[in-house]
């Protein structure tokens, strides 16, 4: 397993990983397989998502705002249940194929790491599956 750090810079936000992911590819030597990229924190996530107008990622935080809003009648005492929930929500792994040693996406997708609890030190782990 590989893994690499991330520094979030706000409270919410969606940062483009999709170029470390596939230099963590190109590093492995694996031209043909699967990666898996596992985020291991509660308030945090990955999506894949359209990575050429950054409107439409301002865009889902804007509505995940309204879906999970970041004060409610929340129990978990440390304040921060909406990030919790968001994470379920967008989830906290994603599978995306390797051919010819590239990531298999469409045209206008990008991996996202998702904050929902920021400003933090971040960690992504990424496993690479050969066949
Ligand atoms: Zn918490």
């Amino acid at each position: 397993m590989k893994s690499f750090s991330l520094k979030t810079n706000s409270h919410s936000e969606m940062i483009n990983i999709t170029s470390r992911i596939q230099n963590v590819v190109y590093e492995s030597g694996i031209v043909d397989g699967i990666v898996q990229i596992f985020i291991p924190h509660t308030t945090a996530a990955i999506t894949i998502n359209e990575g050429a107008d950054p409107s439409v990622v301002k865009d889902i935080i804007k509505e995940l705002n309204k879906i999970v809003p970041l004060r409610d009648s929340y129990l978990h005492m440390e304040g921060n249940s909406a990030a919790h929930i968001k994470s379920t929500l967008v989830g906290a792994s994603e599978m995306v194929m390797i051919e010819n040693g590239s990531l298999v996406l469409g045209t206008w997708q990008a991996i996202f790491f998702c904050e929902f609890d920021g400003p933090r030190q971040r960690k992504v782990f990424v496993k690479i599956l050969e066949g």
